[in-house]
């Protein structure tokens, strides 16, 4: 129901674009499937994917011959449900804490603005409401007001933090972070980490360094790193993408501000294009607005 509403703008704006793309057609032709292509770019789910999407339907057209446009609609959802089978393997695909590997340590990543900390928060709560027990780290030293947003946070879900002063090494406030979660006995550590995109070899460098000197204190770590995206961005949370996935290894994404924005084909895109789970998707500011990304709940709620 929620996840209705977080996606309503989308939604519609979909549907209208749609309905005019096949508006005085009664089969699919190819000025349907012209419109439909332009429909699908403009829904932000990106050109390359797009085409991966008409060249299906187009198969199944030449395949049974006559498709009706009222059928279209079926045949999309089919589709597109299909492509997220593909690229998004499992069906509620959240983050899960294996038992035996403690701390679990999530290092997020992505660029300021996209709504990092604010994930940061509304996942320490879900962790912490299913009684793991939680340390966040300020490891974002870049920005005084990237360390006092994530302290809010802190005393929002009431989790301990982590953090040194604006400016200080990104590595050392992980390694106190790791170190303080190991003594503590915490169960999770979510690891908040600048994202400064202007240069490509200082981001990489800055990343390795802090992983290399989190393994000093648990080994394997991270064993997750989540990429964090701005969905209201459409084109350029592509961008992003392309350059987190090479500066790093991601391994699971979480697309933010999906409400309020008509771009959320994006989701659809990037699960294609980067063969990375969406685990988590953004519909909103407050402590709740999380959702674990389903895809069948997804295409759904796109489609009905
Ligand atoms: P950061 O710089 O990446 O850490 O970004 P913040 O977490 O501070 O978020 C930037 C702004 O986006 C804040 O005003 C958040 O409340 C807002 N925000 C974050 N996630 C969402 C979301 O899913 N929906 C909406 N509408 N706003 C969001």
């Amino acid at each position: 129901e929620s996840l209705d509403k977080g996606l309503e703008k989308s939604k519609t704006t979909f549907f209208s674009k749609l309905s005019k793309a096949v508006a005085g057609k009664s089969k699919v032709d190819d000025d349907v499937l012209d419109n439909l292509e332009e429909v699908l770019v403009t829904s932000d789910v990106g050109v390359d994917t797009t085409l991966k999407i008409i060249e299906r339907i187009e198969a199944r057209v030449a395949k049974d011959k006559y498709m009706g446009t009222d059928e279209l609609n079926i045949i999309l959802r089919e589709e597109i449900a299909g492509l997220l089978s593909e690229t998004n393997l499992g069906d509620a695909t959240e983050i899960s804490i294996p038992e035996g590997v403690r701390p679990y340590v999530i290092m997020v990543v992505g660029v300021n603005g996209v709504g990092k900390t604010t994930t940061i928060g509304k996942l320490a709560h879900q962790f912490k409401n299913k009684g793991f027990k939680v340390v966040l780290g300020a490891a974002d030293t870049f920005r005084a007001a990237a360390i006092d947003q994530l302290q809010v946070w802190a005393d929002r879900v009431d989790v301990p933090i982590v953090k040194q002063k604006m400016g200080s090494d990104p590595a050392s406030v992980a390694f106190d972070t790791l170190s303080s979660a190991v003594s503590q006995g915490a169960d999770v550590v979510i690891i908040d980490t600048a994202g400064r995109l202007h240069n490509k070899v200082n981001l990489m460098n800055e990343l390795t360094k802090v992983k290399r000197v989190m393994q000093k204190v648990v080994e394997n770590t991270p064993h997750e790193v989540l990429l964090v995206l701005d969905g209201s961005t459409g084109q350029n949370a592509f961008e992003q993408a392309k350059q987190f996935t090479k500066a790093t290894e991601v391994t699971s994404l979480a697309v933010t501000k999906l409400d309020g924005t008509a771009k959320g084909g994006v989701v659809i895109g990037i699960s294609d294009q980067f063969q990375i789970p969406v685990k988590y998707i953004g519909v909103g500011e407050g402590i709740e607005d999380l959702q674990v990304f389903n895809k069948y709940e997804f295409v759904d709620s796109f489609f009905s």
